[in-house]
């Protein structure tokens, strides 16, 4: 299990929720994490949009995902002082996590200090509530594991 934060982050910018969209914004509301995959060519992808990238197949259904993946690669973000007053000004970690389907997603990784995020660490989903009853993907550190494992 993983419990996530409490409360939506003030300042937070929200994504809007589109057509293409609004199944996987609908599962975040349980903390479900689901993923596209094209029918035609079994493959997932992300983000989410009405035609498969990889062979531009229509028929797209929604399965559920393991919520686990590796670090494909990070960046620690310094937040800016002048602004600490509405997000705060701990660094924090922007990541393209490559989860198990083989998809890509961009991301932040918490639940550890920035500086120990490296490549390849395993890393689980956890979630940031928002304010209308969504929530935000994030991940962490995979308990008991280390980088590169
Ligand atoms: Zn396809």
């Amino acid at each position: 299990m993983t419990p996530g934060r409490d409360a939506p982050r003030p300042g937070r910018l929200e994504a809007p929720v589109t057509e293409a969209s609004a199944a996987f914004w609908e599962a975040t509301r349980g903390r479900r994490l689901v993923l596209p995959w094209c029918v035609d060519c079994g493959q997932a992808f992300w983000f989410p949009r009405e035609v498969c990238p990889h062979c531009l197949g229509s028929v797209i259904e929604w399965r559920e995902a393991s919520g686990r993946g590796v670090v494909y690669a990070a960046t620690v973000e310094h937040r800016p002082q002048m602004l600490g007053a509405v997000f705060g000004d701990d660094p924090y970690v922007i990541a393209l996590v490559e989860l198990d389907e083989g998809v890509r997603m961009m991301t932040n990784v918490v639940g550890c200090p920035p500086g120990d995020v490296s490549v390849g660490m395993a890393v689980e989903v956890t979630w940031e509530p928002m304010s209308d009853g969504r929530h935000l993907v994030l991940f962490q550190p995979v308990a008991g594991t280390s980088a590169h494992e």
